[in-house]
């Protein structure tokens, strides 16, 4: 029996790899100093695996960016704009890298960047590769054999990573009509074979081929992919062991497929399937030579394992396979997943009585090599390992820091009229016309306003006791009255106190929450350079005290317009923390509704008339598979209605969402009745109005008609025109004016003039009317 890892976070425990990449875009440091760093971060990962004992430890996990970027760099998939940026700027290997992730504005040439996806059901984002019809593909960097080699230098033969051919297809963008990316499967291939006989020439017996495209919907045409590519390396490169992983779901319609391919291992992520382990082995085509990677460390999550749990599991596994054939391995890369628990100590702020359950990805790698000695040993009920990790599930258990017996009684009462407004749209629709009076084409923003270097340094300087809590006080109350002051003379009709007190909508209010608590150093990339620390919700939510009453009322006092408070969502707060895996998701969900539900009504009580509760996760959060979307969109919506039902018919409830593709789900929007609803709209001429039209959705939208995406004004006829358009689409009763998003990453003198057109097109619409 083995043990295997897929992947190991690439930034560094302290963000090295954040600070020397930012550097060198700076021009703070050189190319070899930022490869020098590299290198000592890949030194250092594999260094801590071999001391674990890892018996496969992955290379080309590493990326100075991104893998599926690296990937296409590898492959010599050089979108043509990035191929003339290279010799007209000169541009260097690197240079030309980075420019492909960021767009290129130096010289007075302007590239745009490719585009970025999010990875899957993560919050990780990829760039996006693009593709032709005669795309052609070569052998263009060296990084997988050369990483390989810094490794057995070191003395480790890894086992390199490679996203597999049908994913990286998968994932790409088709530039041109009418192709399908697959078509390109055949082309690709001999680049790959050339790789993996490379590699074998150097010495390498594994390669890890990820192909997470098979926890998807699939097709038939899909799988003769996978079964073509996989037999094609069977026969180029018959030695080499294939170690085939898909993760985030089950292998599902795929499952028959996978397990006739010439491959050595199929990984299994646990976590996510348990049954699949059913499903195997009694499957008929079961192969009697395939190896089994079981992913049963959650690569997605922080809590430790439970040994006892994993035991059962493996030695179910072991009982029809044997042990020689088993590898025990983390769920997926640990990417997802903070570097170091180490690093959380005395004086970290996070809930030092949570501490003993936590596990990040250095810790992950312990209890591989532990769970494989206790696989092992004849008596692991007696193992030091074993007694103290069921010591730590067993406080968790029973901590009275995660079970709050008040809020699980909370949610057990809730009925079907606590998520249901007194009365359906149409009725609030005439109560809230003659209670807040608004004009047609109502003009309002998202809540943010720019988050400019003043305000985040005012932050910075209260947070380590440079500024004290009234200094830092007034200047926000400043501030935000200015930015009323400005909203009233721009015109606009529902404004906001623009958020400056908020260093991140999540973040916000899991600060104030009880059940939350953050790390000082468990950053997880993003995307890029950029890290997020996702909060973590260890136990029963509530909510002890208001938390957004005293700003908003304060707004409110700075004018007699409505002030719209302001309020992110439980959808959206689950979907970006790292929740507990001691209860269903939908559970947690529910009881950060209740806390919203009673930030909701004392915003009402405090007078406040318009409330929004932005959902821009509620998409992203759906299953990988569409017979899991009912399940999922059930309690989601229902959450949403918990946290938004609580108020009189007259207060007029706003979501927002950051993107417009609703065809598949447009159904669940409309079930969240909120009053109104902004979503993306520009960049698509209100083309995506479509599904709402065709569903004729009831209430209330407010396509936005500025990007703020970009720094650019839109002119007052641009956006007449998208005003027009939309009203193609949608009645224009029903219709607001508002932009797509919130303006915190924009500068000021950009934000006044477009808010200013933007007013003056909704004057016009109206007389156009
Ligand atoms: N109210 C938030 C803002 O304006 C919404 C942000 C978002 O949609 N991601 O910044
Ligand atoms: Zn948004």
């Amino acid at each position: 029996m083995k043990t295997t890892n897929l992947g190991f976070p690439r930034i560094g425990n302290k963000r090295e790899l954040k600070k020397a990449v930012e550097g060198y875009w700076k021009g703070s440091i050189s190319e070899e100093q930022l490869k020098s760093t590299a290198q000592e971060i890949r030194k250092i990962n594999w260094s801590l695996q071999d001391d674990n004992q890892i018996d496969l430890i992955p290379s080309n996990d590493f990326s100075l960016y991104d893998q599926v970027l690296d990937l296409a760099f590898t492959v010599g998939a050089i979108p043509e704009r990035f191929k003339t940026l290279q010799q007209q700027g000169n541009l260097s290997d690197i240079d030309l890298y980075f420019a492909m992730a960021r767009g290129y504005q130096q010289k007075g040439l302007d590239i745009k960047a490719m585009s970025m996806k999010k990875w899957f059901d993560t919050n990780y984002h990829y760039i996006v590769p693009e593709f032709t019809k005669n795309q052609d593909f070569s052998l263009f960097s060296s990084k997988v054999i050369d990483e390989f080699k810094e490794a057995l230098s070191l003395g480790i033969k890894t086992k390199p990573v490679l996203i597999g051919p049908v994913t990286f297809l998968l994932l790409g963008k088709a530039k041109e009509d009418n192709f399908d990316c697959l078509e390109l499967l055949d082309k690709l291939l001999p680049i790959y074979a050339k790789l993996l006989k490379e590699l074998k020439k150097l010495g390498a017996e594994n390669v890890q081929f990820d192909e997470p495209c098979l926890a998807l919907d699939s097709t038939p045409s899909i799988r003769n992919k996978i079964t073509a590519a996989y037999n094609y390396f069977a026969n180029e490169v018959p030695s080499l062991k294939i170690f085939l992983a898909n993760y985030f779901d089950c292998y599902g319609d795929n499952l028959a497929t996978v397990l006739q391919l010439p491959i050595h291992t199929l990984h299994l992520d646990i976590t996510r399937c348990g049954e699949q382990i059913n499903d195997i082995f009694t499957a008929d085509n079961f192969l009697s030579t395939l190896h089994f990677s079981i992913g049963i460390i959650d690569g997605r999550n922080i809590w430790k394992n439970d040994y006892q749990k994993s035991l059962t599991t493996l030695s179910k596994v072991i009982e029809k396979v044997g042990k020689e054939r088993i590898l025990i391995a983390p769920s997926c890369s640990l990417l997802h997943v903070p570097c170091d628990l180490n690093l959380e100590t005395e004086t970290s702020k996070i809930n030092q009585k949570i501490l003993p359950w936590l596990s990040f990805a250095k810790q992950k790698l312990g209890e591989l090599s532990a769970l494989k000695q206790l696989v092992l040993s004849d008596n692991f009920e007696k193992e030091e390992d074993y007694i103290i990790n069921q010591k730590a599930l067993q406080t968790r258990n029973q901590s009275t820091v995660v079970h709050q017996p008040k809020v699980k009684e909370r949610v057990q009462k809730l009925t079907a009229k606590d998520a249901q407004r007194s009365h359906l749209f149409k009725t609030r629709k005439i109560l809230q016309k003659e209670a807040l009076n608004l004009p047609l084409y109502p003009t309002t923003t998202i809540g943010s306003f720019p988050q400019t270097k003043e305000v985040r340094q005012w932050r910075a300087a209260f947070k380590n006791g440079r500024l004290s809590a009234e200094e830092y006080q007034s200047k926000l109350e400043e501030e935000t009255k200015r930015t009323i002051s400005l909203q009233e003379e721009i015109g606009l009709d529902v404004l906001v106190h623009g958020e400056f007190e908020r260093n991140d909508m999540v973040e916000y209010f899991g600060e104030q929450l009880e059940g939350f608590t953050f790390s000082s150093f468990g950053w997880v990339q993003s995307y890029g350079s950029r890290c997020v620390k996702p909060p973590i919700i260890f136990g029963d939510v509530s909510r002890s005290n208001p938390m957004t009453v005293a700003w908003t009322k304060y707004a409110q006092s700075c004018t007699d317009k409505y002030i719209k408070g302001m309020l992110t969502g439980p959808v959206t707060i689950l979907q970006w923390s790292f929740v507990r895996d001691d209860q269903p998701r939908s559970e947690t969900c529910t009881q950060i509704a209740l806390a919203i539900r009673d930030e909701v009504q004392d915003l009402e009580s405090a007078g406040i008339k318009i409330i929004q509760i932005d959902e821009p996760a509620i998409r992203e959060g759906l299953p990988l598979r569409a017979v899991d979307w009912a399940t999922y969109l059930q309690w989601a919506v229902n959450a949403f209605k918990v946290s938004s039902s609580g108020v009189k018919d007259e207060t007029q409830i706003h979501t927002h969402m950051c993107y417009s593709e609703f065809n598949d789900i447009i159904k669940s929007i409309a079930d969240l009745d909120a009053d109104v609803i902004t979503i993306e709209c520009s960049r698509s001429q209100m083309d995506l109005l479509n599904a709402f039209a065709s569903f004729n959705y009831p209430n209330d939208i407010g396509p936005g008609i500025y990007d703020i995406h970009s720094p650019r004004v839109p002119s007052k006829y641009e956006m007449v025109d998208l005003i027009d358009k939309a009203k193609r689409h949608i009645p224009a009763e029903q219709l607001w004016v508002n932009p797509d998003c919130g303006l915190k990453t924009r500068d000021w003198p950009e934000t006044k003039k477009a808010l200013e057109k933007m007013v003056e097109a909704a004057v016009t619409a109206r007389k156009l009317f």
